[in-house]
């Protein structure tokens, strides 16, 4: 282990000052959502790169994109052989409604219990925050940092980052790296340091079963012409089993499966499944595969689920039709190893073969999002969870997230390297809510996790 006492008695000292900084760039409104304050989200870059410059960021600029700006600094004077990691956040946030539910005025950080209130305090420039206030402790007492570093800090991340795969194939070189670091996550609980190492992936088919021309009166035509909405239902209920199982051949291909100690790892996490079930208010979990752990069925296997169903006659009252066409809309969440173009091909040549007679049926895919995972053996992995142990008093859990996060993907498709995620908020943060916060304990926690990162990064490769 390397000594950093040194370091930590730095972001120690220096604790309020980093307090300043957040509320002083949570008083920036930089809404991504709202076009009349897309002059703010420049305003944030501009507040980022300069809290940048001010850290010992060598090069710090801000990039345009085709839509909202990126924050950008770099770093890159460590001794030969050092890796280069690309620290990867996002400035903008979600917009402050309903404001009369806040406690507090949503862009005035304000601290409470230990805590700090405000948009965008730990989603993301808190978190953002954390790796500035620990680049700048080793810049400013030892000189220099045991790696290279490049920080990219989005703008667009609360609008599904349309502009961010098109700017890192643009930059790519600028941005080559050999690790990706975010910060843009929560722990599994509060005293529970948490490193994520799955996401799923995503993909979409648009059915149209289509049977006569028009709608039909039902009492001269019904009982002679099939009926397009039974025909789609029929189809939509041949995708899974009665274990939960989805019943497409080829579906499960190339699924991986947990090893024993992962399953055993996932079982020892502190779920309560009744407790969950009535906070969602089923009266039970039963959707998925029944033989495997819920924990499981969330973050580490596939599912297809039917989002959407119209056809018919929707209005008031009844009206005696045999219609003449159904929809759906379907998708699945992905994971590791599947392949999106061949999920979408199975799941439609199964669809079109269990179409009844009588009807034409139409789909359209869309959608190539595979699954990412990090393994837990990458040495980055590794060193993540000794900076977080260092950083929390004890070792992370592994965990996964079920859905889909635009911009890990990216990285995933363009720059093809591992990532780590290691974000520090924790559950009830009401983050995109009314009263969003960051706990002061997982600020400082985390700027201090990620001072030893650095170090454990360097030794780690
Ligand atoms: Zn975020």
């Amino acid at each position: 282990m390397i000594a950093t006492d040194d370091l930590i008695d730095y972001v120690r000292a220096n604790r309020e000052r980093y307090l300043g900084e957040l509320t002083d760039w949570i008083a920036c409104p930089s809404v991504s959502a709202d076009p009349a304050r897309h002059h703010e989200v420049r305003r944030s870059a501009e507040v980022a790169v300069a809290r940048m410059k001010a850290a010992g960021l060598t090069e710090a600029c801000v990039l345009e994109t085709d839509g909202l700006p990126v924050a950008y600094g770099s770093w890159l004077h460590a001794e030969p052989g050092a890796p280069t990691v690309l620290i990867y956040g996002h400035h903008d946030v979600q917009p402050e409604d309903p404001i009369a539910l806040w406690d507090s005025p949503p862009f005035v950080g304000t601290v409470r219990d230990g805590k700090i209130f405000g948009r965008g305090s730990v989603d993301d420039k808190g978190q953002v925050l954390m790796h500035l206030a620990a680049i700048e402790a080793h810049l400013r007492v030892r000189g220099s940092l045991p790696i290279n570093v490049k920080v990219v800090v989005e703008g667009e991340e609360e609008i599904g980052s349309p502009s961010f795969e098109a700017f890192l194939a643009r930059e790519k070189e600028r941005l080559a790296c050999d690790v990706v670091v975010v910060s843009d996550t929560a722990v599994f609980a509060e005293d529970m340091p948490s490193l994520t190492v799955s996401l799923r992936g995503l993909v979409h088919w648009e059915v149209r079963v289509d049977g006569p021309t028009s709608d039909l009166h039902s009492g001269y035509f019904g009982g002679i012409v099939a009926n397009p909405i039974e025909s789609l239902a029929r189809m939509i209920a041949t995708l899974r089993d009665a274990d939960g199982r989805i019943a497409v051949p080829g579906f499960y291909d190339n699924v991986r499966e947990l090893a024993a100690s992962e399953r055993a790892e996932i079982a020892a996490l502190p779920f309560d499944a009744r407790k969950e079930a009535r906070g969602l208010g089923v009266s039970d979990l039963v959707g998925g595969e029944r033989e495997r752990l819920p924990l499981e069925r969330m973050w580490m296997r596939p599912t297809l689920e039917c989002n959407g169903i119209y056809g018919g006659y929707q209005g008031p009252g009844g009206k005696t039709i045999v219609p003449s066409f159904a929809h759906a809309k379907l998708s699945a969440r992905l994971v590791a190893d599947q392949d999106p173009a061949h999920v979408k091909a199975v799941v439609r040549g199964h669809l079109e073969a269990s179409a009844p007679a009588g009807v034409r049926v139409s789909i359209e895919t869309d959608g190539d999002t595979r699954a990412v995972s990090t393994s837990r053996d990458h040495p980055a992995v590794g060193a993540a969870a000794r900076a977080m142990e260092r950083g929390f008093g004890k070792p992370p859990v592994f965990i996964g997230t079920g859905g889909t996060i635009g911009p890990v993907s990216s990285f995933d498709r363009i720059l093809h390297l591992p990532q780590v995620l290691i974000g520090v908020g924790l559950p009830d943060d009401c983050i995109h809510a009314p009263n969003e916060k960051f706990d002061l304990a997982q600020f400082y926690g985390g700027i201090e996790t990620m001072a030893y990162l650095y170090d454990e990064l360097a030794e780690a490769r």
